[in-house]
């Protein structure tokens, strides 16, 4: 948590009229989107307004959080998100660790003048202002939550802070299974549940979103999944022609690459897909016990994330790219 120095300071920066921003990283996710709106719901109650800006578009089985739609998604809204993040006050980070993982956001948050404020999860954070940095939490909505108890704020907690918070929670631990889930998780959503979270709704509404062409994309990847390193790892791929053919939507390869993790014997996933914009190949990995996929990803893939669920890139054409990590695993000690 930051000092109590720190949550003095911060308190005197959030005061109502300020300009204050939100912002999360690249491709949002479940906890990208839940603590930015968790954050602004609780900042509105406080009678302070701020907007959440986004690097690119979010997947629309987040959409149904209260005021997603009013995100400023800047690859849509390029001057107004440039303008609100030049013109901050205070800028929250959330839920990223290093300006390189908001895309466009990244050179106009180091050029920004506001204060920036740091809540994030992942492995070794980079420079903030005020920086709030646990890796053993699982979700960066579990955060928000503790922020708001440091401020003494619990009692402000509401039914859409808690749908936000509860969403981020459950979908960063996987429903409450990853290995950082703790007993302080589970009161924090017990608290939620009685501000008005209701799980079986969150649910339904995150993740009973299956369409018939995203369940065919699923059957496509694990007919074909491929077990190697003495069956210790998992390896899934899609192309960019198979996401063309089969109407791929954003959010639509989530979770893929845990059904490698659930074979028996796996402590290591990697799922490696064709960007259908971009010129790279996208890298999922994740794993089990101590075998460290943020280490991994660093050194071998450019890039970084959790000990057990982290992501990389790869500029080698994608058959290349899956050659040249079963190559890099002889290096490892799994
Ligand atoms: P995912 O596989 O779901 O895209 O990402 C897993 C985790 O790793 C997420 O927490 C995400 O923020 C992080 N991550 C994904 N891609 C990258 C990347 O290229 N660089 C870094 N540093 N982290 C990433
Ligand atoms: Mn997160």
């Amino acid at each position: 948590m930051f000092t109590p120095a720190e949550l003095l300071e911060i308190n005197t920066l959030l005061t109502p009229g300020r300009k204050i921003v939100i912002i999360t990283h690249y491709n949002p996710d479940g906890d990208a989107v839940g603590s930015s709106l968790g954050l602004k719901h609780y900042l509105h109650a406080k009678g302070i307004e701020a907007e959440v800006v986004v690097p690119n578009d979010f997947p629309k089985f987040l959409k149904w959080m209260p005021d997603a739609k009013k995100n400023i998604v800047a690859e849509y809204k390029r001057k107004i998100a440039f303008d609100l993040i030049n013109e901050a006050e205070v800028i929250f980070c959330l839920d990223f660790n290093s300006p390189s993982r908001i895309g466009i956001l990244g050179d106009w948050l180091v050029n920004a003048r506001a204060k920036k404020i740091l809540i994030d999860h992942h492995q070794q954070p980079e420079q903030f202002d005020f920086v709030y940095s646990d890796t053993i939490i699982p979700a960066t909505c579990q955060m928000i939550y503790h922020f708001i108890e440091a401020m003494n704020d619990e009692h402000l907690v509401n039914k859409d802070i808690a749908e936000c918070l509860y969403t981020g929670i459950m979908t960063d631990t996987g429903g409450f299974r990853f290995r950082s889930t703790s007993a302080d998780t589970h009161r924090i959503i017990a608290n939620l549940i009685e501000k008005g979270a209701d799980p079986s709704v969150i649910t339904s509404n995150t993740w009973d979103t299956n369409t018939v062409s995203r369940l065919h994309l699923l059957a496509l990847i694990l007919g074909r999944i491929e077990v190697v390193n003495d069956g210790k790892v998992a390896v899934l791929y899609l192309t960019r022609n198979e996401l063309k053919e089969y109407g791929f939507q954003k959010g639509d390869t989530e979770g893929f690459v845990n059904y490698g993790l659930s074979i028996v014997g796996v402590r290591m996933a990697a799922f490696f897909m064709e960007d259908l914009y971009e010129d790279f190949i996208k890298i999922s990995f994740r794993s089990k016990d101590d075998v460290d996929v943020n280490q991994f990803s660093r050194k071998y893939f450019s890039g970084g994330g959790h000990i057990n669920a982290a992501g990389g890139k790869s500029n080698e054409p994608l058959l290349d790219t899956i050659e040249t990590f079963k190559k890099r695993l002889e290096g490892e000690n799994l």
